[in-house]
């Protein structure tokens, strides 16, 4: 076996451990040894993975969790393409990229997705794991492989890339002025009229960048990296802010570049559209921040099953305990237990914008999934049920609590982690029962001496999704759990989800695009109707089968299930079960 050993820095402290406890504890050290040296210079501990036994004692005393030892197939060794540094993370293999193919990343927050995409796109001359710093170096070490040549090509700058970044919010702090020069500037294609029509971006060429929402961003990122004549072309999280049916076109769009003969590689954390957009995929395992491994190239269908089992069948790795499976919508409990609410006709009138929900009935232990397009009301509605938003007709006057997780969430909080849920209900922190089903799997004991200001996208989410939770209330309100979270963290959030609610006997609301959370999620969904901006209807509460069926007729999409797995996949547009399922009216598979 080989071993690394990683230790986090940010939470390394050696005044506060007592002066370099992992140090003073090693056996390795104590023996006159030097597994952990003293890096004076930097004032922090260095293990030295030649003399260390791999005892894990340092690891266990540690009071602050910096130290992480793993140990991996010696075989690995060879494939190991980069290292920031002495006990930082380390990435083994890297991706294919092809000509004329989409290919798809899927894995967890923190295991070198990015790091890839800087390699792939010439921004990090990869180390090699040692001291490397020439692409020479790097054509030798992948001489026989499919990103020889690219690596080549690359090296003699005849690859040019184009990377759709992740974080689209940190636009407009880069990029001033109209969307129109923007996008202008970017065209070296000729296709600006092509591209703005296909991603429906006409309505706002002329708005300043700094007064676009999440999703118009998102598709003017996704223009502009579209309109550079590029070789490669890497979009890292198309779908976030989108709805379905935005998602599903940007896939086809990217599809049909890839078409043209580009490289493609997209990370992409919603199953169904990684499963629509990908021709392969790759799945990205290991440990968040100590080190990540890209598998195989599978096909797409392989590699999301695979995922869902938490086995890799080729690589022989279990890297979840558990499988994720789809029950058929059809078995789970029908409805008609005790009523929690019956709510009235809501109306909100802001003018420009009107809702008209129609009342209806909410029952206890049940989960209610929100589903409609972006700009239709499904905010607005919540923030009325949460009391946040008055209506402008009709009366929202429960007796019952309710605990409501914004869409768009704050940060002005001055503690940490702890401090924060702590005040909330610090007994549910010490609870058995939230810690297996709600705590550990979002790896929130993880977070917990970390300042709330200072979380990332995603770790915010978890600890927002969790406050929400752990408060008491009668009914959750949670409004797009999933963004800014890996696919194993989506899974982790909704399986959590569906065991608070049945297990306390309470009901949840939640508003998601993410098609396979929605499944795996609800036991029935409010549809959003109307035209995004203009007005919107929301309808009762209805059965999985009708409201899926009525959404996805709204927007033309039919969802076929996996035969192994259960879970929904998007059918291809005009293919022999897209036409059939069209015919019979069945756009949604149960
Ligand atoms: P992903 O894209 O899968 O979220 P990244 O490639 O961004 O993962 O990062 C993987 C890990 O590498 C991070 O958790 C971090 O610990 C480490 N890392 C990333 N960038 C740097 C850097 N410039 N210096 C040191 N460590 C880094
Ligand atoms: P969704 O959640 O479905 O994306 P929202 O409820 O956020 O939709 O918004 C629906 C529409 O109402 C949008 O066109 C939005 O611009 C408008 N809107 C939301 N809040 C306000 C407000 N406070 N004043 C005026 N218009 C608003
Ligand atoms: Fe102390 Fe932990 Fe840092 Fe070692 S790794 S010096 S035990 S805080
Ligand atoms: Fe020393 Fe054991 Fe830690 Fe290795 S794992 S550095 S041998 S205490």
């Amino acid at each position: 076996m080989a071993r690394i050993a990683v230790i986090d820095y940010d939470k390394c402290n050696p005044d506060k451990c007592g002066h370099f406890l992992c140090e003073r504890v090693c056996p390795v050290n104590r023996m006159g040894g030097e597994a952990i040296i003293i890096d004076e210079e930097n004032y922090r501990p260095v293990i030295q993975e030649a003399s260390c036994t791999g005892c894990g004692i340092c690891v266990h005393k540690c009071p602050f969790g910096a130290i992480t030892i793993v140990n991996l197939p010696e075989q690995l060794d060879e494939d190991c393409v980069h290292r920031y540094g002495v006990n930082g993370f380390v990435l083994y293999r890297l991706p294919i990229v092809k000509e004329g193919m989409v290919v798809g990343v899927l894995g967890p927050n923190g295991t070198g997705k990015t790091t890839a995409v800087k390699i792939l796109s010439g921004q990090i001359v990869p180390n090699l794991c040692s001291d490397n710093d020439s692409w020479e170096n790097v054509i030798r070490a992948f001489r026989g492989s499919e990103l020889q040549n690219y690596f080549e090509k690359l090296r003699n700058r005849e690859i040019r890339p184009v990377v759709k970044p992740q974080y689209v919010d940190l636009i407009p702090r880069a990029v001033k002025g109209k969307v129109r020069d923007l996008l202008k500037r970017a065209d070296e294609t000729g296709k600006f009229e092509e591209v703005v029509k296909g991603l429906e971006l006409g309505n706002v060429l002329d708005r300043d960048i700094r007064h676009l929402s999440g999703g118009e961003l998102q598709m003017v990122a996704i223009a502009a990296a579209l309109l550079r004549d590029a070789h490669f072309y890497f979009f890292d999280e198309p779908s976030s802010y989108l709805d379905i049916r935005q998602r599903l076109r940007v896939a086809r769009i990217i599809r049909r570049l890839a078409d043209s003969g580009k490289n493609v590689l997209a990370v992409e954390h919603d199953l169904a559209v990684l499963d629509y957009l990908s021709d392969i995929i790759h799945v990205v395992y290991g440990k968040p921040s100590v080190y990540g491994i890209f598998s195989q190239p599978k096909s797409t269908r392989n590699g999301i099953n695979e995922f869902l089992h938490g086995y890799l069948r080729d690589e022989n790795v279990r890297f979840r305990p558990y499988e994720i499976s789809f029950t058929k919508t059809g078995e789970r409990k029908s409805q008609g237990g005790e009523i929690l609410v019956q709510y009235p006709r809501l109306v909100k009138d802001y003018g420009t914008f009107r809702l008209e929900a129609e009342g209806g009935e909410l029952y206890v232990g049940e989960v209610v999934g929100i589903v409609g397009p972006n700009g239709i009301g499904k905010t607005t509605f919540v923030k009325m049920l949460a009391g946040v938003e008055k209506p402008t007709e009709g009366e929202v006057d429960w007796s019952l609590t309710v605990s409501y997780k914004p869409q768009y969430i704050k940060t002005d909080y001055e503690g940490t982690v702890y401090e924060l849920l702590s005040r909330i209900d610090e007994a549910k922190l010490m609870s058995s029962f939230y810690k297996s089903e709600l705590l550990n799997p979002l790896g929130i004991p993880d977070l917990y001496d970390k300042k709330v200001r200072e979380l990332s996208g995603g770790e915010l989410q978890r600890v927002a999704i969790t406050a929400c939770l752990i408060r008491d209330a009668d009914l959750y309100l949670l409004d797009e759990p999933s963004a800014h979270l890996d696919s194993e963290q989506r899974l982790a959030v909704s399986k959590a989800i569906r065991s608070l609610m049945a297990k306390n006997e309470k009901t949840a609301l939640i508003v998601e695009h993410d098609v396979m959370m929605v499944d795996y999620l609800s036991d029935r969904l409010i549809v959003f109707e109307g035209e995004p901006g203009k007005y919107g209807k929301a309808l009762p509460p209805m059965g999985m089968r009708e409201g899926m069926n009525r959404f996805l007729a709204g927007i033309g999409i039919t969802f076929r299930r996996d035969p192994e797995t259960g879970r929904p996949r998007a059918n291809k547009e005009g293919s022999v079960k897209d036409r059939e399922q069209r015919e019979r009216g069945e756009y949604y598979y149960t």
